[in-house]
């Protein structure tokens, strides 16, 4: 039987609409040296629609990709809103890629136009001449002329042209396209890769639509909120954030490029940030920026969510201890939007107590309408039951069935996407965990991290977090070293806390009362810092290479 429903596609124009009209008066903040650049959401409707139009004159006419280049503020979010919005594809790059993988994704997506920071543009005016499809360049604020010229330089580019230039005298209000399917391309994103080259994920615009309603849901984003949102646009399609705050009515604190503490901790005090999100090693240095900093007026700020790697729980709980800020731990990849779970305590938990935060640690309950499944090493499915572990592979409304592939491919790259997914079309995450039978997801590592010492499995996790929670240390990250006799050993690589000092002997001692004793490690390392990926988790791949030898000395 079919249902009477009326059936009208769930696009992103729909979100656009509602949150530039409804929520005119929300707004989004950019930081800027001289503090915060103020647009209004009704203002952003108006520039969105110019810039559509605009896009139009230069032939964006049907589903062609267009990219940003981009921090994050507010011409970043309106180009997250526009381009989708009329029927084109976003393809926010990734600014801190080597130059090849950015060759390499600009040219696999296809991308024929760019929005490009001013502050980017030099480095971007080294990638032009080898991206030959792309013919506009729309530069966000004042360039000098070396710069123009450089971007001028390729053959292929029409114009270089200014933001203001490009969307001003245009109209303010664009008949978004609202027979477009659900189900066709509304962004796209492309995840780091192991070790081909990166791989392209598409997001529909069914997929981003229910993906912010879930998770603002969960989240518990309220009218109002005023969200920093420090993770990166182009990182993992910006967390789903430019949609959760167009539905929720909340402003956005965008931090553009001044994201170390210091400015972090001026736009929470100054803006009255009451929510954020980032990945671990942001919110770590905040922390101690706040610690120090007694006078900084955090007072407004209740929560601040925290994924993309895992949150040591000293971190967790020294949040809501000394600044009354509760984290969220939140799971997810760039294949699932991202976010498939948030960590919100069951109601019935007694805030403070072990139970509430054994839950709090954890990286969350799944969402609901995304699913999970654990595979044992044997490909059996393990249970919910908070013990057995497995990988976890998962399927839904908006995790990816497959990457994009447009031919030119190489084999090692089609077999490594293909691998990616099981025989019955579920995700193969790659992270390894447990599920508890409410639906709580642990990881213990990614399958690449764990570490295995003469046939038993050690993860790099617990120990990181065992590490971390030792006042003298700063950051630590663990990774497998080759070892005669047990194949892999655990390596310790410490960033001591600023002017401690602490040596191998008092760590182990610590780790000692925390983990098993085969599981302490007798290889330990003191660095100045641990190497970071593009977006800011730790990067064990350099690490392994640095330590290829075993680490001993
Ligand atoms: P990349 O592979 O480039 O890091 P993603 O940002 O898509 O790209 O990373 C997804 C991976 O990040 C997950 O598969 C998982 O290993 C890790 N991750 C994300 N959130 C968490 C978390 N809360 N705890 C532990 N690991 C996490």
């Amino acid at each position: 039987m079919k249902s009477t429903m009326q059936s009208t596609p769930l696009l992103i124009s729909q979100l656009l609409r509602y949150g530039t009209t409804v929520h005119a008066d929300q707004e989004v903040i950019t930081w800027t040296p001289e503090g915060g650049r103020r647009m209004s959401y009704g203002e952003v409707g108006r520039k969105a629609a110019q810039l559509a139009h605009a896009l139009r004159g230069i032939g964006i006419t049907g589903d062609q990709r267009v990219a940003t280049f981009m921090w994050n503020n507010a011409e970043h979010l309106i180009s997250y809103l526009a381009i989708p919005s009329m029927g084109a594809v976003l393809h926010a790059l990734n600014i801190r890629l080597f130059p090849e993988q950015l060759i390499y994704t600009a040219t696999h997506a296809g991308n024929e136009a760019v929005i490009v920071d001013n502050t980017l543009a030099a480095p971007f005016a080294k990638l032009l001449a080898h991206l030959p499809k792309i013919h506009h360049v729309v530069v966000n604020g004042p360039i000098d002329d070396e710069t123009r010229a450089a971007l001028e330089a390729p053959e292929h580019v029409q114009a270089v042209v200014d933001f203001e230039e490009f969307v001003g005298g245009q109209p303010t209000t664009f008949d978004w396209p609202d027979d477009l399917d659900e189900d066709s391309a509304s962004s796209m994103c492309y995840t780091s890769g192991t070790t081909g080259n990166p791989k392209g994920v598409v997001y529909s615009h069914r997929s981003n639509y229910l993906h912010a309603i879930t998770d603002a849901m969960t989240l518990g984003v309220r009218e109002g909120d005023r969200n920093l949102v420090v993770v990166p646009l182009f990182h993992a399609n910006a967390w789903g954030f430019p949609y959760i705050v167009m539905l929720a009515g909340s402003s956005m604190i965008m931090p553009d490029r001044f994201l170390q503490a210091e400015p972090l901790a001026r736009m929470i005090d100054e803006l009255e940030v009451t929510t954020g999100a980032g990945v671990p090693t942001i919110w770590s240095e905040l922390l101690r920026h706040l610690d120090a900093h007694p006078e900084i007026d955090s007072s407004a700020c209740y929560r601040l969510m925290v994924g993309g790697s895992a949150a040591p729980p000293a971190m967790i709980r020294a949040y809501q201890e000394r600044h009354g800020i509760e984290i969220i731990h939140g799971w997810g990849m760039t294949e699932t939007s991202p976010v498939g779970s948030l960590a919100v305590p069951p109601a019935r938990c007694e805030v403070g107590s072990e139970e509430y935060w054994s839950y709090r640690e954890k990286q969350g309950r799944l969402l609901v309408g995304f699913q999970g499944r654990l595979m044992g090493p044997d490909g059996s499915q393990q249970p919910w039951d908070g013990e057995a572990v497995g990988e976890l592979e998962v399927r839904g409304p908006w995790v990816t069935g497959s990457y994009y592939m447009n031919g030119t491919e190489s084999e090692t790259d089609k077999a490594e996407m293909a691998a990616k997914f099981s025989p019955d079309g579920w995700l193969r995450t790659g992270d390894v965990g447990l599920l508890t039978p409410d639906g709580f997801l642990q990881l213990t590592d990614r399958a690449k991290d764990v570490i295995k010492s003469g046939g038993e499995w050690i993860s790099s996790v617990d120990l990181e977090n065992a590490i971390m929670a030792h006042p003298k240390v700063r950051e630590a990250s663990v990774i497998g070293v080759p070892d005669d006799k047990w194949q892999e050993r655990p390596l310790a690589t410490v960033v001591p806390e600023e002017g401690a000092e602490v040596t191998a002997e008092e760590l182990r001692d610590f780790l000692a009362e925390k983990v098993a004793k085969w599981q302490v490690p007798e290889r330990w390392a003191f660095i100045p810092e641990v190497p970071k990926t593009s977006v800011g988790k730790f990067d064990k791949k350099v690490l392994r290479k640095q330590y290829a030898d075993g680490g001993l000395e």
